[in-house]
């Protein structure tokens, strides 16, 4: 079967494909799980992910290689994410293998909405977790459900990279450094929803949070973390923090730029006051990879990167991942998992 898509003109939209996972957790355990038709959910009205925020998502892509074969990209560490913010809200985690088992069943459904290689375009898949059932006191939920639902979205930029401006959130915090920073629930995205209304008004892409204590480190922006390189592109830098989510994106890269470029790669805090260092700093995260930081507005000041272009070594690091994730560079060990096609 062919469908007839535009590959070149997705944006990052919700689409319904023919197919999604769908299992159950009902008396203290998972069913088998499988795969429905249908995009609706019919939930009792007590549903704690629904007043509570007891609810956690992943987010990963599917691509098409040059040979025509699909792969993920490191899918066991969403597994072990959506494990972790599970545990986090007193959710059954799942196992990894049925996490794997789903992911694969699901890309393999909808192969045919896979976008072809060289258009940049992939299948996102959104896997959710939710507490339900009829519930009203704040408790964890009985009843589990969790789907894995999937639609091609485009290349996040069309002509490469775009270069963006961001601005600090300096009335804002996304999470506490005990709360839920390092989960990766729905509340976080509730709260961080003012701040980047806020920065979208003021044209800017999306604010960048500094840590709730002091108000003196970079944590991340909204749905993305951050990285810098020094001037003398020696040093790739990323904020250490209790409460941000830990990016795989950003482990990949703190690992690209250590073995396969030779930087000094490591996690630290970084002072807002401190931007001086870096010739280039970047946003990263599943859906765009890598947005480059043009500048970052904080007091009133505007902090500009280099020209305010593209870095070299930010460039590099961006061919290197998505030349893995396309299959067109060699992948460290275990990085891309080919998806059996049925
Ligand atoms: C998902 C997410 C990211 C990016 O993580 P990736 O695994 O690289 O996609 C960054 N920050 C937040 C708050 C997120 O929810």
């Amino acid at each position: 079967m062919t469908v007839n898509i535009d590959w070149n003109a997705l944006g990052f939209n919700y689409m319904e494909l023919p197919y999604r996972y769908e299992a159950h957790y009902r008396n203290g355990a998972w069913d088998q799980g499988g795969l429905v038709q249908g995009n609706e959910l019919t939930l009792n009205v007590g549903s704690p992910a629904l007043h509570y925020g007891q609810s956690a998502f992943e987010g990963m892509k599917a691509y098409r290689t040059k040979n025509g074969t699909i792969q993920l990209f490191r899918p066991d560490l969403n597994a072990k994410r959506l494990h972790d913010s599970a545990e986090k809200l007193l959710m059954p985690p799942l196992s990894a293998a049925q996490f794997l088992d789903a992911a694969m069943r699901v890309v393999s459904a909808n192969a045919d909405y896979v976008p072809p290689y060289g258009t940049g375009a992939t299948l996102y898949l959104r896997p959710l977790l939710l507490g339900v059932g009829p519930n009203i006191g704040v408790a964890p939920a009985k009843e589990y459900l969790f789907t894995i639902f999937a639609m091609p979205v485009g290349a996040y930029y069309k002509g490469g990279m775009v270069p963006t401006k961001f601005m600090v959130a300096d009335h804002a915090d996304r999470a506490a450094h005990y709360g839920t920073g390092q989960s990766k629930v729905g509340g976080n995205y509730a709260a961080s929803l003012q701040a980047g209304k806020y920065a979208h008004e003021h044209g800017f892409g999306d604010a960048i949070y500094l840590d709730p204590i002091q108000h003196r480190y970079i944590e991340e922006v909204g749905s993305a973390n951050f990285f810098g390189i020094t001037k003398d592109e020696q040093r790739f830098l990323t904020p250490k923090s209790p409460s941000i989510l830990p990016s795989i994106t950003r482990r990949s890269l703190l690992a690209l730029a250590r073995d396969r470029f030779g930087l000094d790669a490591e996690e630290t805090r970084i002072p807002i006051d401190s931007l001086a260092q870096f010739g280039e700093a970047g946003a990263c995260g599943t859906a765009a990879v890598i947005t480059p930081i043009a500048s970052i507005t904080y007091n009133g000041e505007v902090h500009q990167f280099g020209d305010g272009g593209i870095g070299p070594m930010t460039q590099k690091l961006y061919n290197e991942l998505t030349g893995i994730q396309f299959g067109d560079v060699e992948a460290p060990a275990g990085w891309t998992v080919p998806v059996p096609l049925d």
